[in-house]
């Protein structure tokens, strides 16, 4: 379970906050999606939760953990989260395998149950076949699949995504769509997906928070949002397009 209390961010003493009093729930194993505009505060939030900023005020918790508040802050490390950027640089002179493995292997993993969920990682998202290739040898979309399995191996019990599917071609952003979710079900990790896309929010989501300078507009399931919007921000944002 991923809880925020009155979560707020600014940057420099002052300034208005870019994330402005966010509190909402969700349980264990949901598809949460941060779905807004661009600059509404989606990355600064996502960001907060994998300990990569501190909060100005208010508190994350995971379950009964209390991981960030604006005086304590567990290490990032620590937090039992993946990430997965827009850019998932790969190193180019490790193979697909070598790439998988490096988080394991920095954690200090033993050597013999680090090749098995390396396996395990590269099986789960289909590219085990390409485990020796390197970067340069494979497309885009296995590239992603590769960034994808670095980030499952390690057995995060949250995923955190900030736009993974942004820099792919409209074909093979449906088909990673349908792998992500594949991938949610399969972990069961406590997924927080931040999109300015509402057609990926829509049919991924279990729960969608959509954000508008900071503030939460509307927190509810996909289909409320649809039916039901509160206001007629989310009426224009989440509204079916053309
Ligand atoms: P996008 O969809 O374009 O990625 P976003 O919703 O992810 O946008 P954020 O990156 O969270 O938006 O940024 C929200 C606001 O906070 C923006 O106005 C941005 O300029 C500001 N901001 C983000 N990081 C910093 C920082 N380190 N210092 C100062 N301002 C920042
Ligand atoms: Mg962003």
């Amino acid at each position: 379970m991923i809880t925020l209390e009155n979560l707020v961010k600014a940057f420099g003493t002052g300034n208005a906050p870019v994330v402005d009093d966010v509190s909402l729930s969700v349980p264990a194993g949901a598809f949460l999606v941060l779905l807004g505009p661009s600059g509404c505060g989606k990355s600064t939030l996502l960001r907060m939760l994998a300990g990569l900023e501190n909060p100005t005020r208010g508190t994350i918790r995971f379950g009964d953990t209390l991981v960030a508040s604006a005086s304590q802050s567990l290490p990032a490390g620590q937090r039992g989260v993946g990430l997965v950027f827009q850019s998932y640089a790969l190193w180019p002179h490790m193979t697909v395998a070598g790439n998988v493995d490096w988080p394991l292997k920095v954690s200090g993993l033993d050597p013999a149950i680090r090749r098995i969920r390396v396996a395990e990682a590269l099986d789960l998202v289909g590219i085990a076949d390409l485990a020796g290739r390197y970067p340069a040898e494979i497309s885009g979309g296995q590239q992603q699949r590769v960034a994808l399995a670095r980030m499952i191996a390690p057995r995060p019990q949250i995923m955190l995504f900030d736009e993974p599917l942004s820099n792919l071609d409209a074909s093979l952003r449906v088909e990673m769509r349908h792998e992500l979710t594949r991938l949610h079900a399969a972990t069961g990790a406590t997924t927080v997906y931040v999109t300015h896309d509402q057609v990926e929010a829509m049919t991924m989501a279990s729960h969608v928070a959509v954000l508008n300078r900071g503030r939460i507009e509307q927190f509810g399931r996909p289909g409320d949002l649809l039916t039901q919007p509160a206001t007629a921000f989310v009426a224009r944002f989440v509204g079916t397009p053309p």
